[in-house]
């Protein structure tokens, strides 16, 4: 997969796409990331990329022509088509269900907004869709862009070690994970669970399945209603 970031600090994404697992799944070739400054496409000797809003107020606003520039460049680098994804708090709000629909295209433009924003203009035109990772205000898209390139990026295929750790983690199937356990068994903050270690597998699963249940329900009571529970499901929720 190539992702293909438009951004005033290239430095910070190509850093953190460097890192772990993606920074592994880059090595591999299994995840390209490339970056684009849009300074490098203004057209004046300050290479200027914003200005003030009309109507007044507060801040600038990134100008149309150096991200429509730079944007252009951008899809012409490779020959799949891809979609232009705007990181904003306005735009619809990142899942692991959204994170595995990107994950499965061969290619991504994420543009970065900075200041107050972009120029409603660009947007209209430009972007297919916005995407937010919280209800919040960055200062900009960068760390948006990090976060999906980190989700997406650690679902290619051979990207992880096991690949079925991705399948177990929180949100796939609906639920939060499991709390898990490494070593010592005895510890002063406590002993590992004695389940976890009676080679039991089956009642290993059904320890976690009813260790995620019971998490969802009382941290994320919204996820549970989202889903439809077996009747086993029930029983160990109730147990
Ligand atoms: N005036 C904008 C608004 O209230 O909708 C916020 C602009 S914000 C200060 C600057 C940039 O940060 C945005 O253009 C966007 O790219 C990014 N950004 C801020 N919050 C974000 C979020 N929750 N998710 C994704 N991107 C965000």
């Amino acid at each position: 997969m190539r992702i293909d970031v438009v951004t005033l600090f290239p430095d910070f994404i190509r850093q953190s796409a460097e890192l772990g697992v993606v920074g592994r799944a880059g090595e591999r070739g299994l995840m390209q990331v490339a970056c684009w400054n849009p300074r490098d496409y203004a057209t004046d000797n300050y290479r200027r990329v914003d200005d003030r809003p009309f109507g007044g107020g507060p801040g600038m606003l990134m100008l149309i022509d150096p991200l429509r520039a730079c944007l252009a460049a951008a899809r012409q680098a490779a020959p799949e088509p891809a979609p232009v994804i705007y990181l904003s708090p306005q735009g619809e709000r990142l899942t692991q269900r959204k994170v595995r629909q990107l994950a499965a295209l061969p290619r991504l433009i994420l543009l970065c907004g900075r200041y107050e924003g972009i120029d409603e203009r660009l947007v209209a035109s430009e972007v297919d869709e916005e995407l937010s990772v919280g209800d919040y205000v960055l200062s900009g898209g960068e760390l948006g862009a990090a976060i999906v390139i980190d989700a997406v990026g650690r679902l290619q295929e051979g990207a992880l070690h096991h690949a079925e750790s991705a399948t177990q983690d929180s949100f796939e199937d609906g639920l939060l994970d499991c709390p898990h356990y490494t070593r010592p068994v005895e510890h002063e903050l406590g002993t590992v669970p004695e389940v976890l270690r009676s080679g039991d597998h089956a009642a290993i699963a059904r320890w976690r399945r009813q260790q995620a249940l019971g998490r969802t329900w009382l941290r994320r009571p919204d996820l549970l209603a989202r889903i439809s529970l077996s009747k086993a499901d029930q029983a160990l929720l109730e147990a």
